[in-house]
């Protein structure tokens, strides 16, 4: 489908309906607000196309905000990799921001609501402060704290952050209502005490904003049209905007979606960072990863992953998207780019007994027949001795097995008929050779010998061929929602979600690209891994031909 085609989503109609009314003079302006605690995932990447997507819709601009209010998790390690991510994906921010730079205005902010007479600093334990906050049946109740004088709120909370009291000793809360149905309005917290070091202010702050008095805050003073967000921010809703109101500060608006939540893995920054912490996978950007990082070195591609995000849409009601449309995607743009290669997954040896012991000859091969013109091509070199697939012979082939077993006929790729004339076992009963003879008139290209045969299996050279570490990646989980599972969601990892093996390529892989797609024909995609050197090819399959998941649809 066209996007033009396409009827708007939810937010596309507020953003039109704001631009009809005149609303923000036409601006439209959205941000990408991340906390810097751990490597983006693919829900991120949801987010990030739909922010970017509907700013370049609207000729609109998007800012990239590190929500950097949480000293404790935050590091620099996250900020690069955030920033990688979303120029991987194919976007670029207008402006690169940091909650933390705006600081010194939030605590201007607070003070001004205390002035107000709307904020208070609070002595109470946390434990005291959560039973006073009531139930969502019960109204909160108020304590001593919340009628101290605005002089003595402005004293207090100037001492806060001149850093007199330790961590916990206080807290500033808005004074909102403590009977309010919302429990986020019973007088949330502000500010609390934390004295630690922050990966960009350094040791100048001891008390942090909390995300409420940050996130609408920063919006505003970036003067966000439009500020996009999950919905488990639902609630937080009424006192983004009572804070903006009080505060008489540009009226960002929020609007909520629904998050993107995939089958078989878990989609929780806390629950990857364990993952990594403990060992289960090799990194961030272990290929089994959801994260964007770990897709990329998987093989997947800047543009399929925007098609998912675009197939996936954008809707107020949560659900679980099956992790089969991504790979669905990532099939479809490689079938279109991917280069076409020859490497032997699980080899057996075949010799043609007819060709001259000796005798190298180059073959020819496309590049992509998917392409007009074939996007060029490469030399195969061809030889007495092949690797071919063990699954392509059977001893006893069933009827309408179009590869090899005695007697049978196929054609190598890009190269000639052969016929299969025996093989020969081990003690074990292992077949270990197979012996065929070749057409030497059916060469591919200049095949005159009249001869159609079924079946065309891959194969290589064996003296040219190039042996590799191939990576068969397969779901990390066992479960389609792990993090629903009782217990410990770890116990539902998949031990068999990697398996390492070694193949034998063709030689012109020897030359293969990092962030290149090559489909090892009849066997999936693939793409070279980062701990790949000149002595060592590593392959990571990116995924395989066809869906090895999708139920078996019956034939009627
Ligand atoms: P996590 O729960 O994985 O830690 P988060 O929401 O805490 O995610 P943030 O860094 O705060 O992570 O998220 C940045 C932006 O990405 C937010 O606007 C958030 O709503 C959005 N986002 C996070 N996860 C998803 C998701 N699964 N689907 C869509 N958007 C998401
Ligand atoms: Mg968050």
């Amino acid at each position: 489908m066209m996007s033009e085609e396409k009827s708007l989503n939810f937010i596309e109609e507020i953003v039109e309906d704001d631009l009809s009314t005149g609303k923000h003079n036409g601006r439209v302006h959205t941000r990408f607000p991340p906390e810097p605690n751990g490597y983006l995932h693919i829900g991120h990447a949801k987010s990030i196309c739909l922010n970017f997507g509907l700013a370049q819709r609207y000729n609109g601009k998007t800012n990239l905000r590190f929500d950097d209010t949480n000293p404790v998790t935050e590091d620099t390690e996250y900020v690069e990799s955030i920033k990688d991510d979303v120029r991987w994906l194919g976007f670029q921010w207008a402006n690169e921001l940091y909650a933390s730079d705006y600081f010194d205005i939030l605590y201007a902010f607070a003070l001004n609501l205390i002035k107000q007479g709307l904020a208070y600093v609070d002595d109470s334990t946390p434990e005291e402060i959560a039973a006073q906050k009531g139930t969502p049946t019960e109204p909160g109740t108020a304590n001593q704290y919340r009628s101290r004088s605005m002089e003595e709120n402005v004293h207090l909370f100037e001492e806060m952050k001149a850093g007199k009291y330790p961590d916990g000793a206080k807290v500033l809360r808005a004074k909102v209502d403590m009977a309010s149905p919302n429990m986020h309005m019973r007088d949330p917290i502000m500010y609390r005490i934390k004295h630690a070091h922050h990966h960009r202010t350094g040791d100048k702050w001891c008390i942090y904003p909390m995300y409420d008095f940050a996130h609408g805050q920063s919006d505003a003073i970036e003067e966000i049209t439009h500020s996009l967000c999950t919905l488990e921010f639902i609630p937080h809703r009424a006192l983004y905007e009572w804070f903006i109101e009080k505060l008489d500060i540009f009226p960002s608006r929020q609007y909520e979606f629904a998050r993107l939540n995939m089958t078989y893995t878990v989609m929780s920054k806390r629950k990857l960072l364990q993952l990594v912490n403990e060992n289960h996978v090799s990194g961030w950007d272990d290929p089994r990863m959801p994260t964007i990082s770990g897709l990329r070195r998987r093989g997947y591609t800047p543009a399929s992953v925007r098609d998912f995000c675009d197939r996936i849409g954008i809707a107020k009601r949560e659900n679980l998207i099956d992790v089969s449309l991504l790979e669905f995607c990532i099939r479809e743009d490689l079938n279109k780019t991917a280069w076409r290669r020859m490497g032997v997954l699980d080899p057996v040896k075949l010799v043609i007994t007819n060709y001259p012991e000796g005798q190298t000859e180059t073959l020819f091969g496309e590049n992509n027949p998917e392409v007009e013109g074939g996007e060029g091509g490469r030399e195969i070199p061809f030889s007495r001795e092949l690797y071919i697939e063990r699954e392509d012979f059977m001893e006893v082939p069933p009827k309408k097995f179009f590869r090899l077993g005695v007697g049978l006929m196929v054609r190598l790729k890009n190269a000639y008929i052969i016929k299969c004339d025996d093989f020969v076992k081990d003690a074990e009963g292992n077949i270990t050779e197979i012996h065929c003879t070749y057409l030497p008139e059916s060469k591919s290209g200049h095949d005159t010998s009249g001869i159609n045969v079924k079946g065309t299996i891959h194969w290589v050279s064996i003296p040219h061929a190039k042996t590799a570490e191939v990576r068969l990646y397969d779901r990390l989980f066992q479960s389609e929602n792990p993090a629903a599972e009782e217990g410990d969601f770890k116990d539902d990892l998949n031990p068999n979600s990697l398996q390492v093996i070694t193949a034998y390529v063709e030689q012109d892989l020897a030359g293969a690209q990092l962030g290149k797609g090559y489909q090892f024909i009849r066997k999936g995609y693939f793409t070279l891994d980062k701990d790949s050197t000149a002595d060592k090819l590593v392959f990571n399959r990116t995924v395989t031909l066809k869906d090895a998941w999708a139920k078996e649809v019956k034939k009627g």
